[in-house]
């Protein structure tokens, strides 16, 4: 259990210094470009800014099924669609999920986050899914 929680803690430091660039865009945009261009360009760069962020989380995770168990990955564009939620253990710890469609059972369930690592390990790719 011990090394779970060593592993989260690095997970949620990887994705707070990419969250930490995303707000960096936010503050430029702002403080930069708003006075500057105005409006429109302002909006563009943030939503460029979160997509970027999105992309570089997503591809270093994938999800786990809860009914068949099998691992797949969602392009981008879902990620950035999707609202992440958190759900607790039976044993008390936290896991971060999102309700997903899996592209093997075509069963829509509360899908773990889970490392890359697992995810190579496993077969498909999650393109199907819509
Ligand atoms: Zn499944």
């Amino acid at each position: 259990m011990a090394r779970f929680v060593e592993r989260t803690k690095h997970d949620w430091w990887s994705t707070t210094w990419k969250l930490a660039i995303f707000v960096a865009i936010i503050v430029f945009a702002l403080v930069v470009i708003y006075p500057w261009r105005g409006f429109l360009p302002t909006f563009l760069l943030i939503l460029a800014g979160l997509w970027v962020f999105v992309g570089l989380v997503s591809r270093r995770s994938g999800y786990r099924c809860d009914k068949c168990g099998r691992a797949f990955q969602v392009p981008t564009t879902v990620n950035f669609f999707t609202a992440s939620a958190v759900g607790k253990n039976p044993d008390g710890t936290y896991y971060s999920y999102k309700t997903l469609t899996c592209p093997h059972c075509h069963k829509t369930s509360k899908a773990r986050v889970i490392k890359r690592v697992d995810v190579q390990a496993a077969k498909g790719s999650g393109r199907l899914l819509k």
